[in-house]
């Protein structure tokens, strides 16, 4: 395998759209121009994709994942604008997802707070969104995080609670009299 050389990536993930200048995104049949759809109602917020870090987890999910363990590489940007990476531990008995390594990861880094999220799958899977734990232990690790999901040229980023309504937010249901 090739290293990475700092290259703008190809495949279908970001395709030419944010890259580069490139051209707009070709070949993915049904890919119109950006009319607003009911995720933009969700979200009456624009919020701007953190492209840096969608390539940052593509790089890693292309170099670093493989066989059946690593799958998924996720990257996550700090408050104070570190990125982190992660893989996934796949393992039957409930391996952690890539998502919640980069949680222990970026703690390992003194890292705390993240601001945005972002998962990308090995193969050219492109962007990923969070399986339902991970949204419900993002909700509770990081309440205003941001998760990048949406397919290639349509890739958006929207608030965890966006990804999970009538949350249930474990802090709210403690005993302990701790403010949050
Ligand atoms: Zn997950």
């Amino acid at each position: 395998m090739a290293e990475w050389d700092g290259s703008p990536l190809s495949g279908s993930l970001l395709s030419g759209s944010e890259v580069g200048g490139g051209p707009r995104m070709t070949g993915h049949h049904g890919a119109g121009p950006c009319h607003p759809t009911k995720a933009e109602k969700m979200t009456t917020r624009a919020h701007p994709v953190d492209h840096e870090l969608v390539q940052a987890a593509a790089q890693v999910a292309r170099t670093r994942c493989r066989g059946d363990n690593h799958t998924m590489a996720a990257a996550g940007r700090a408050r104070d604008g570190r990125m982190v990476t992660a893989v996934n531990a796949y393992h039957f008995t409930g391996g952690p997802c890539a998502e919640l390594v980069l949680i222990g990861t970026a703690a390992a880094q003194g890292v705390y707070e993240l601001d945005t999220i972002v998962a990308v799958g090995d193969r050219d899977r492109g962007v990923v969104p969070p399986c339902g734990r991970c949204r419900q232990v993002l909700l509770d690790y990081f309440p205003a995080v941001e998760v990048i999901v949406g397919e290639a040229d349509r890739i958006r980023a929207v608030p965890v609670t966006d990804l999970l309504p009538e949350s249930y937010v474990w802090a709210d249901h403690q005993l302990d009299e701790e403010a949050g």
